[in-house]
């Protein structure tokens, strides 16, 4: 099965609509959170994700302040601001769509979730040694996770304690070897330095792991955010791919 493997849209549509065109046929969606918080297409967003076929979808802590579940107060000042706008903007079906979402999906003998597999919502996989600890809390042989925006992915060999932090080649396929932790990277807001959308191909059959970055109309989102009154710094970071 191809799956196509989404984290961090954050309401960018335009980012979104050129990854989907990019992908190419794929049978299954599994998405890792944070549809929202950020763009200013929180709702497009949503429903065009739940058009996608066989859709999984995870929480974000963005999803969940935007639902009252997480206070505001816990991000900094423009991540509020962008959070209090989006509360606004959600209507009564995108809430209900992301009330609906659990904080881990195991499918097809993969665990999904957006920050860690020890702490969903919240945290941050981006060193070896917070890596090599969260190996004990997922038992299938793979586990996809968000939340960082950096697309890379955590090794931890047979019969090794420590996990191996890895930087995928774009567009190479990655032969996966249990146990890995792996992060698509973000749609809608990438933060490496590359600006350029971020996903990727998962073959369950091959057990094949494609990272793909795709250029996209950064002026458009751009454009919308500032017309809604979005912070500036979200509306620049977005050009730097920071
Ligand atoms: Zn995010």
């Amino acid at each position: 099965m191809r799956v196509l493997v989404l984290s961090d849209i954050h309401g960018n549509l335009p980012a979104l609509e050129e990854v989907l065109s990019n992908a190419g046929s794929f049978e299954a969606t599994w998405c890792l959170g944070d549809l929202v918080g950020y763009g200013p297409n929180p709702n497009e967003c949503i429903d065009r994700i739940r058009s996608l076929p066989e859709m999984r979808c995870v929480l974000g802590n963005h999803d969940a302040a935007a639902l009252g579940l997480i206070d505001v107060d816990t991000f900094n000042t423009d991540a509020r601001k962008a959070l209090l706008w989006t509360q606004n903007q959600l209507t009564p079906k995108s809430k209900r769509f992301l009330e609906s979402l659990p904080e881990t999906v195991v499918s097809d003998a993969i665990t999904l979730t957006h920050g860690s597999p020890r702490h969903p919502i919240w945290e941050y996989l981006i060193d070896e040694r917070t890596a090599t600890q969260n190996f004990e809390f997922f038992q299938t042989e793979y586990c996809l996770v968000g939340h960082t925006h950096l697309p890379v992915y955590f090794y931890l060999a047979e019969g090794k304690r420590q996990a191996n932090v890895m930087l995928p080649k774009n567009g190479a396929n990655l032969s996966l070897k249990p146990r890995m932790i792996l992060n698509p990277g973000s749609v809608g807001q990438p933060r490496d330095r590359d600006p350029r959308a971020s996903y990727a191909i998962l073959d369950t059959k091959d057990r094949t792991w494609t990272v793909r970055r795709v250029e996209y109309s950064i002026g458009e989102v751009q454009e919308q955010m500032r017309l809604a009154g979005l912070p500036q710094r979200h509306i620049d970071r977005l050009e730097v791919g920071w």
